[in-house]
This record gives structure tokens, C-alpha cells and sequence, in this order.
């Protein structure tokens, strides 16, 4: 094993202790906005220093990333050669080239540490238009900032002395997103639970087949909706207070549940895939639960962004990643407001940072404050996926039933679609 490398950030090289978080005061009421607070230093629970401090913390974060990846990564030297990198900035990152799917086939030009720092590798088949898989690598650093953000999201809905079941595939793989949650959640006294593996297999063959979950994501209709009758004994059995599963697990035990949920449930997280919002109101107002959506990629290193209780769009690991939403059918990043496609900067990523990656998600920046009282924006739900074929894009993916995408409580949505799109094929836009 050769030495740990460098984190690639201005900020601690490891996320701050959760008896070090737990001991700050809670400043403000969103727990994103305190995790936040505490790791770029802001002092107090006045919003304007705090935004303030974040944002001098992510300009800090993106210089040390860029010199990084470009003294690093063989991929990055080539294609930051020639930019002027002392003129990007977190709120600007044009002149900067993007990162697509197709370049992390060749993973091994991203490392930016020797193979033995690597902790994890995620291999994805389904995405990109070569056919080749891509290859994702996580060192412990990176692993144990997904950690920390799942310790902080997951407080909205599970505390000491409860259960969590957490019913999406990857329990018994060491570092999947069931087993990290373990790891994050039992040092909080929270009893983490996962189905017999035999279950789980039965329900989600794609992701027996070795696949994260992030990968049923690009792969949504291969998702069976059917869950083996023994899995609603295993719930009844345990009794969870919180479940984390993908939305066609949930819409699999709404039929077993029709008009309650399963004894003892208070909470939801649905991950892995879109949640539908039509299927969300009624596991709220039939379950009587909270419903917390997760936005997150493996190319985020699983998290992402969670909603909180307001439901007024998903808080961000904005010290981990910039988020832009760029015009699809261009390079123009988008305003807050317009739908576009969301591309990913990773800030602290050690293994393979990311820069400008287009993850073929559609959707679009709320910068309104949240309803929470959080003062950061926060990205809107996911509203398609886009394909590509040459010069022409088209999205999928819509939400069921047609009409505006993203409908309900969520707030900030532009019309559809802007003049963005000349190009596109829109013909599967509803
Ligand atoms: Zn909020």
C-alpha cells in the first residue's frame, strides 16, 4: 500500500466527527445547512456569513481540485491544458471542457492515486453510447464523506434506538450503499437492517446480476414492481421505523399495504431512481410517513442531495460538488429557474475527481430559499433523461401520467422546455 494521497481540497482531509458535529449548536433547522456550517467554519446562525463562508470554501475547494486533477489525472493534464484556471470560479465554470460517460471507459487516465489507495471500484454498463462500461474509483477519503453526508441526511428520519431497513441490493457487498449506511448509522444507535439476500435477488434481478444501484437508474424499466410475499413477512417480522428502497419497491409493497403501512413505520427515504409524484402523495397520505427523496449517482459517489421535510427540493453535498444545469443541445450553463442538464464538479473527490461531468439527468437549480429556512439553493426533482444520437437528443423518463413534469409541491419549475432545444427530438416530451 503506498501512502494516502493528498486530499484535494483546502478543507479537512476527513469529515468532521459526529461527536464534533453533535457538539456545535445547531444553528439552523435544516441539519445540511449545520453539517455545512461546520465544515467551512462559518461562526453563528446568520445566514449571510454562512453563505458567505460556504461559497469562499467552495472557490477554495475548486482551485485545489483543478490543480489536482490536472497534476494527476493523465485524462485531466490533456484536457486542462490551455485553460486559464485561475479564472474559474465555482458560480462560473465555463472554459472548462465537460466529462461525459463515454471518457470514464477509460477510468484508469482519471486516477488521480495509486490502485493501492482504492478502496472501491464500481463498474456501470448502462450508460454511454459506446457500450463500454465505465469505471468508477472511491478511496476510503472519498467513501467516508458519502458516510458523514448519509449520517446527516438520514437524521431527518431515523434516530437512536430505531430500526432502518434498507431494502435496496447491495447489503451484503462491502461498501454498497446498504452496507454504508450500516456503517454510518449503528455508531448513531440505529439498528440497520437489510432482507435475506435470497429476497432481494427475487425482487431485483438486474442488481443481483452485480450492478450498483445507481446503475438502476439508467436502467429503470428493467425494475420489476413485484416483491416476493416473504419480504412483506420480513417487514411485518422487524418492524422498522424508516425504510430506504427504490420507488418500484415502494409501489411493489403498496400493494401489499393498501391502505396502511407496514406496523411501525414513521419514515421513507426512496433512492436508486425517480420517485414518481403521484406515488410519493399517496405513500405519504395512505402510509401516514414522511417521504424524503434522494438524488445521488455513483459518479457522486452515491449522495447527492436529499430532500427535507418542506419537500421544496433537494439540499446538496455543496462542499463535495458544483452542480450546473447546461443547455443540452449546447454548452450554455443554464439560469436557476430554466431545466437543463445537470453536470456534476466533484470538490474532494481523491480517487477520480470529476469535472464538468454531464450525467444526462434533466433538471433545473431553485435558488428561492427553502421553506426549511435554508438560504442555499437546492436542485429540483429529476425530470428526465436524455439520449443521445449524434447531434440529436431526445429525453425520457417522463413522469406517469403526462401533464407538467415535477407537478405538486415543488416550486421554481420553468415550462418544460426553453429555447434551448432547437435541436431536440421532443417527441417523447409530454
Ligand atoms: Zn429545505
Amino acid at each position: 500500500m503506498s501512502a494516502r494521497a493528498r486530499p484535494p481540497s483546502g478543507l479537512a482531509s476527513r469529515p468532521p466527527s459526529s461527536s464534533a458535529a453533535a457538539s456545535r449548536a445547531s444553528a439552523f433547522r435544516n441539519p445540511l445547512d449545520n453539517w455545512l456550517a461546520e465544515q467551512c467554519g462559518a461562526q453563528g446562525a446568520d445566514a449571510g456569513n454562512f453563505v458567505r463562508a460556504l461559497r469562499d470554501a467552495r472557490a477554495r475547494a475548486l482551485a485545489h481540485c483543478l490543480e489536482y486533477a490536472a497534476s494527476r489525472s493523465a485524462f485531466y493534464a490533456r484536457a486542462l491544458s490551455g485553460c486559464d484556471l485561475n479564472r474559474i470560479t465555482p458560480e462560473n465554470l465555463q472554459g472548462l471542457p465537460f466529462t461525459t460517460a463515454d471518457d470514464l471507459a477509460r477510468w484508469e487516465d482519471f486516477l488521480c492515486v495509486s490502485r493501492g489507495d482504492v478502496q472501491r471500484m464500481v463498474t456501470l454498463h448502462t450508460s454511454g453510447t459506446t457500450g463500454s462500461p465505465k469505471r468508477l474509483a472511491f478511496t476510503e477519503g472519498d467513501i467516508a464523506r458519502t458516510m458523514d453526508f448519509f449520517r446527516v441526511g438520514m437524521s431527518q428520519l431515523v434516530g437512536p434506538e430505531q430500526k432502518l431497513a434498507v431494502l435496496l441490493p447491495g447489503a451484503e457487498r462491502p461498501d454498497g450503499v446498504a452496507d454504508l449506511l450500516r456503517q454510518t448509522l449503528r455508531p448513531q444507535g440505529v439498528e440497520v437492517c437489510t432482507p435475506p439476500p435470497e429476497l432481494l435477488a427475487a425482487a431485483l434481478s438486474p442488481c443481483a446480476s452485480g450492478q450498483c444501484p445507481s446503475a438502476v437508474l439508467h436502467a429503470p424499466a428493467t425494475v420489476p414492481t413485484a416483491l416476493p410475499q416473504d419480504m412483506v413477512q420480513w417487514l411485518a417480522d422487524i418492524q422498522p421505523h424508516c425504510l430506504v428502497a427504490a420507488p418500484a419497491q415502494l409501489e411493489g409493497l403498496l400493494h401489499y399495504f393498501p391502505k396502511g403501512g407496514p406496523p411501525g413505520l414513521c419514515g421513507l427515504l426512496s433512492s436508486a431512481d425517480r420517485l414518481d409524484p403521484v406515488l410519493r402523495h399517496v405513500l405519504a397520505t395512505v402510509w401516514n410517513c414522511t417521504v424524503l427523496d434522494h438524488y445521488g449517482l455513483t459518479e457522486t459517489g452515491y449522495g447527492g442531495a436529499v430532500e427535507c421535510a418542506a419537500y421544496d427540493g433537494y439540499h446538496m453535498r455543496l462542499l463535495d460538488m458544483i452542480v450546473e444545469i447546461v443547455d443540452f443541445c449546447g454548452d450554455e450553463p443554464l439560469p436557476p429557474g430554466e431545466a437543463g442538464e445537470v453536470v456534476i464538479t466533484t470538490l474532494r473527490r481523491e480517487a477520480m475527481p470529476l469535472i464538468r461531468y454531464r450525467t444526462g439527468d434533466v433538471a433545473n437549480i431553485l435558488s428561492a430559499p427553502c421553506a426549511c429556512g435554508s438560504p442555499l439553493p437546492r436542485l429540483g426533482p429529476v425530470r428526465g433523461r436524455l439520449e443521445r444520437c449524434g447531434s440529436r437528443v431526445r429525453v425520457v423518463q417522463m413522469p406517469k401520467g403526462g401533464g407538467t413534469p415535477a407537478s405538486g409541491n415543488q416550486t421554481g419549475m420553468a415550462a418544460p422546455m426553453g429555447p434551448h432545444c432547437a435541436t431536440g427530438d421532443w417527441g417523447d416530451w409530454m
